[in-house]
């Protein structure tokens, strides 16, 4: 367990253990005018919206729609998914660019695969080729989460934010349970500083056949901190941070939010189910609903502390496929984007962060929302 320290204002190194990685705190960087750059979203006229009510016909066919009676007496809609018009994912398998640069793809890339290849690179073997392809299928799929020009999920009653996560829900059992995908995110890019390019509130999906990397070796750090203290990673983070307090933002009967202890970025919040829970998309009706209501609660905490600034939230919950799929918990991460990923993090990988989770904590626990 971490030893408070007497000196909170200079520079120290935490482990963040689920990705091996430390993350530099430097509290006293806070005392520099510029550090936290904070611009207003970009507006954007609802009359060039393609996610306002009237302009359905903007998007892709709807593959899901959700609607609120009697909130929504008179839309058709309160939440609709779209397959997204630009994907990053193609939703069916082409032809190779060069079939024999990549014999993996003619099948479905498995995290075994993944593995087995960063595992299999053999130093006599001449045949290393530098300029690999991989085929790359799934979905990308747009969440919209009210029919009217709203700007954050924040603005939407909490019967409509229970639809958005009934739809995370919907969305992440078809691609990962029915279509057997081997991963699936949900996320959310609010502002432009977070990746947004359109103001009006939605998520984002994004379903692939390959596990990545980073998805993988968190996996494996899980599985791996089961088998040395015969606890999963998450529960023992939940207990210890329920322990320890000073980094808890929000507690309900089946979630904690909390700062964690090696946040790479100011004001991080993990959001845990205090019960072990591999599937997010496992969750029943209740427990969905308070999760919601405790999300839009950490969002006006933020947006309280933060006016305006942009901010991600990100669902990971288990990949398909995994040696030991019960070692996984899902998460959810919840940020404002305050400060930029500069040269150094760039450069080394090693992120600093000026604000110390504690603070951070104490001030998102204090905000008026
Ligand atoms: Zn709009
Ligand atoms: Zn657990």
């Amino acid at each position: 367990m971490a030893q408070q320290r007497e000196d909170s204002t200079s520079s120290e190194m935490r482990h963040d253990w689920l990705a091996d990685r430390w993350v530099i705190m430097a509290p006293q960087r806070s005392a520099r005018p510029n550090d936290y750059v904070i611009g207003p979203p970009r507006e954007l006229s609802n009359q060039n919206c393609p996610f306002c009510v009237g302009h359905e016909d903007w998007t892709p066919p709807a593959v899901a729609c959700y609607a609120s009676s009697p909130a929504c007496k008179n839309q058709l809609w309160s939440v609709r998914v779209v397959p997204n018009k630009f994907p990053a994912v193609n939703a069916h398998r082409r032809s190779l660019v060069d079939p024999l640069s990549c014999p993996l793809s003619a099948n479905a890339v498995t995290a075994e695969d993944l593995l087995a290849d960063t595992d299999a690179i053999d130093i006599h073997d001449s045949a290393i080729n530098l300029f690999q392809r991989r085929d790359l299928t799934g979905g990308h799929e747009v969440i919209v989460e009210s029919p009217q020009h709203l700007h954050s999920i924040s603005q939407l009653d909490q019967e409509a934010t229970c639809l958005v996560f009934t739809a995370y829900r919907d969305r992440l059992r078809h691609w990962l349970d029915e279509r057997e995908l081997a991963y699936c995110v949900v996320f959310k890019n609010v502002g432009l500083d977070a990746g947004a390019s359109l103001v009006h509130t939605h998520s984002q999906l994004i379903a692939t056949d390959i596990l990545p990397a980073d998805v993988a070796r968190a996996s494996e750090r899980m599985e791996l901190f089961v088998k040395k203290e015969s606890a999963c990673l998450f529960c023992r983070m939940a207990e210890d941070e329920l322990e320890q307090q000073v980094r808890i933002v929000e507690r309900t009967v089946d979630f904690i939010a909390f700062c964690p202890f090696a946040s790479r970025f100011p004001s991080m919040i993990t959001i845990l189910p205090t019960n072990h829970q591999p599937r997010f998309q496992s969750l029943g009706d209740a427990e969905l609903e308070q999760l919601s209501r405790l999300t839009h609660r950490l969002v006006r905490r933020i947006e309280a502390c933060y006016p305006d600034a942009a901010y991600n939230f990100i669902i990971h919950t288990s990949p398909n496929r995994l040696r030991c799929p019960d070692s996984f918990h899902w998460r959810i991460e919840l940020f404002p984007r305050i400060t930029k990923v500069a040269g150094f993090e760039w450069g080394s990988d090693c992120y600093i962060n000026p604000l110390a989770p504690e603070s951070a904590a104490a001030a998102l626990r204090r905000a008026r929302i």
